[in-house]
């Protein structure tokens, strides 16, 4: 009875909350902020960059005459001049499709109000343990370990000479077996490396091989270095998504890290884009998983944690699920060089980012 009680009293919550943050009234929106309307052939429209403030849009992109916005768990796309709108998941047929006049993209006002006021979202918790019960009906959990560099792309190099596409590698070696070990029960979960030996995989490669394994999630492990400050700079970090975009044809990518530039001008391909519709799960869970590795290798290690932070690397914005990218010490400070040498830092690293991925897998119910 108690049980039910508190169902009811949530849901009660959670209709308010949704409606104080989903019932936009935009053409309320628009008179109390003074926002410009554009009428053409009687009917009236508020230009993207409007909408986008009223709404409070978490991100969003123009590409070619393709819109995508994204609020919370909702993602909103569609076309200039074309009428099909889908709106969290559902489509919409326009009678006034979206058009380009002054150079800005117009937006039918009437027609977004009545979409915003009808909209229920669901809640994010909902649709987690949807995507997790989708996995477990359908397929194995995949988790896809990539040791960076490889073959002639050394990655960093040590003063010493270590090199970390070896230290990369036997670290996940490490990976692997402990996580074989711990999870041979679980015979719904699958682990697989990228590369087990020294050669050399292009970054669009790596991504095509999570592509091709349906993976669930994309583990890279790199070791760190530092053009301007070898001697001292020390730590561990890891990587989420800055954002995701899922291409066909994959940008021709040059060896090492894959760090993307900043400004977000997006890639060139860009007519083949398939948008996820669990995008920003993606990069939520992807976090989650980086602050669990965090967490985990500051318990293990004494040097400075560095946080669990937003990257732009070529395989976290490609590969289409969970990744994260760690850094797991740089190998530019001859201190730490020596300590990645040593085989039983190697295992102590291997087993805590192993611990870090269960705990994840455990909070997700997947084991
Ligand atoms: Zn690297």
């Amino acid at each position: 009875m108690k049980f039910i009680k508190n169902c009811l009293v949530f849901s009660f919550f959670f209709i308010l909350l949704s409606e104080v943050i989903y019932s936009i009234n935009l053409i309320d929106e628009v008179k109390i902020k003074k926002i410009p309307i554009y009428t053409i052939n009687n009917i009236q429209y508020i230009s993207l960059k409007s909408l986008l403030k009223i709404i409070n849009a978490d991100n969003w992109a123009k590409i070619e005459d393709r819109v995508f916005i994204f609020i919370g768990d909702t993602q909103i796309k569609f076309r200039i001049d074309d009428k099909i709108l889908i709106f969290g998941g559902k489509t919409y047929e326009l009678k006034n499709p979206p058009k380009i006049a002054l150079e800005e993209v117009l937006i039918p006002l009437e027609e977004f109000s009545q979409m915003f006021l009808n909209y229920t979202p669901s809640t994010k918790n909902q649709l987690k343990e949807d995507l997790v019960l989708e996995k477990k009906k359908d397929k194995k959990f995949v988790i896809l370990i990539d040791p960076g560099h490889g073959g002639h792309d050394s990655g960093a190099i040590g003063n010493y000479g270590l090199r970390e596409k070896d230290v990369n590698l036997d670290v996940a070696l490490r990976v692997e077996r402990y996580l074989k070990k711990q999870l041979e029960k679980y015979t719904s979960v699958e682990i697989y490396l990228t590369r087990k030996e020294d050669v050399f995989i292009s970054l669009e490669e790596r991504v095509n091989i999570a592509k091709g394994l349906n993976a669930d999630i994309f583990f890279s492990i790199h070791t760190n270095s530092s053009r301007f400050n070898r001697e001292n700079a020390d730590g561990f970090e890891t990587f989420y998504p800055a954002s995701k975009l899922e291409l066909n044809i994959l940008p021709k990518t040059t060896d090492g890290e894959g760090e993307l530039k900043e400004n977000n001008n997006l890639d060139p391909v860009l007519s083949q884009i398939i948008v996820n519709l669990n995008d920003t799960d993606i990069i939520d869970e992807s976090r989650i998983l980086a602050e669990i590795v965090q967490e985990k290798l500051a318990q293990r290690l004494i040097t400075p944690d560095r946080g669990a932070k937003r990257g732009n690397f070529y395989v976290l914005r490609y590969t289409p699920m969970i990744s994260v990218l760690t850094e797991i010490g740089f190998i530019c400070n001859p201190v730490i060089e020596l300590n990645l040498k040593d085989v039983e830092v190697r295992q102590a690293i291997g087993e805590t980012l192993g611990e870090a991925i269960i705990e994840y897998l455990r909070r997700r119910k997947i084991i």
